[in-house]
């Protein structure tokens, strides 16, 4: 049995609620928690005495492969996204892009304290690109919900499946249904771009699901933005779930992200990056946002605190992983990030939820472990050369722009 102990950190649990436990050692036996207290031993010690030990975050839509065009739509709307990059870019990818951006954008995450993403994947044109696709997130040591219009390939521990719909909005009535036959025909959960798009599309597609009795608990609206109050109440009834990229969707013109009104409609919802061809994936501005956000429309009732929960165990409800990852709960399997507080903005640290939300930043990453393996440590990717990494990455952007 191999064993690890985090020894006297200042513990965030999200379960029920984000709260602090401060001077705790988590032990970890064979990939799991298995204990927390204090005074515990095991061979392995990682000291993490005054630093934030907290679950890994948990991105419910990222289009991964999109890693070698960061920032290539700066200052452009959902319109010049979809000209540049799905039919610009993307037709050019061959299976060795896919590999490249997937594994680049899932290190890039983990590196940043991600721990658990959905890749919502959209390069499938030959299985060979499917495969290259899997591949790259096993490669990077995530856990991974890899979700395509397909059935479950190559799996791994790490790794299930979701069925990403091109949904009644984008692809109309007919495409929809039979997406919606094939995910249930397939017993996988439903990822879907909905309700983002304007209220006329938002009121169409949903009224498609409604009249076509198709709505139902296996589906997560992305970008849910623009739908009515008696919209949300009867994605509420069905209990549907929630993704919101509040970056994306400011950036791109998606609506106003509406993580408070779909949370006051008792809506399961989790956070995204969605594309890091307009913004930053990592989760600590991801969640900055969407703060923000609240706070801009006055909602004085939304704390720090609920933005951590919808950034963790949350964002696993949302992937049906709530067993298996999100919270500190003894059981689960260890996805934990250790954050460093010797720095300037993080030394006060008077609310350590607080200071986590408001002030820290990736490069504070310390540790990252996924199934008790450490991905990241002392601030460094373990298992990957960076600089290799980012020279594959290099050609395969120039490819793409050429
Ligand atoms: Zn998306």
């Amino acid at each position: 049995m191999s064993s690890l102990l985090l020894r006297g950190g200042i513990v965030i649990d999200t379960e029920p609620q984000p709260h602090v436990t401060e001077y705790t050692d988590i032990l970890l036996e064979d990939g799991r928690i298995a204990a927390l207290g204090t005074g515990l031993s095991a061979p392995e010690v990682l000291d993490v005495t005054g630093r934030l030990v907290l679950p890994g975050f948990v991105d419910t839509h990222r289009h991964t492969w999109q890693a070698a065009l960061g920032a290539t739509v700066a200052d452009g709307t959902l319109a010049d996204y979809l000209a540049r990059i799905l039919h610009g870019y993307a037709p050019r990818y061959r299976p060795e892009d896919v590999y490249i951006g997937n594994l680049a954008g899932a290190l890039d995450a983990a590196s940043s304290g991600t721990t658990t993403l959905l890749d919502w994947s959209q390069l499938n044109e030959t299985p060979a690109h499917t495969e290259a696709a899997v591949d790259g997130l096993h490669a990077s040591g995530v856990r991974a919900v890899y979700a395509y219009p397909g059935a479950p390939i190559s799996t791994t521990p790490r790794t299930t499946f979701a069925y990403a719909a091109s949904g009644p909005e984008h692809a109309g009535p007919q495409v929809a249904a039979e997406e919606w036959r094939a995910a249930r025909e397939l017993g996988l959960p439903i990822t879907v771009h909905m309700g983002g798009h304007g209220r006329e599309s938002a009121d169409r597609g949903l009224a498609f699901l409604r009249n076509s009795g198709l709505l139902g608990p296996d589906i997560t609206y992305i970008h849910p933005n623009y739908y009515t109050d008696d919209q949300l109440r009867l994605i509420a009834d069905t209990g549907g779930t929630a993704s919101i990229a509040p970056i994306s969707e400011a950036a791109l013109h998606i609506g106003y992200p509406a993580v408070g009104r779909l949370q006051a409609h008792g809506i399961l919802t989790s956070l995204s990056s969605d594309s890091v061809t307009s913004g930053p994936g990592d989760m600590f501005s991801i969640m900055r946002t969407a703060y923000l956000f609240e706070r801009a429309r006055l909602a004085e009732d939304f704390t720090t605190r609920d933005v951590l929960r919808t950034a963790t165990i949350d964002g696993a409800r949302v992937l049906g992983l709530a067993e298996t990852t999100g919270s500190l709960r003894v059981g689960k399997q260890a996805d934990l990030i250790v954050v460093r507080t010797d720095t300037l903005a993080m030394s006060a640290l008077t609310d350590p939820i607080a200071s986590l939300v408001l002030s820290a930043t990736p490069a504070d990453v310390d540790t990252v472990l996924v199934a008790g393996e450490i991905v990241k440590h002392n601030g460094r990717l373990r298992n990957h050369d960076l600089s290799a990494l980012r020279a594959t990455l290099l050609e395969s952007a120039r490819y793409l722009a050429a």
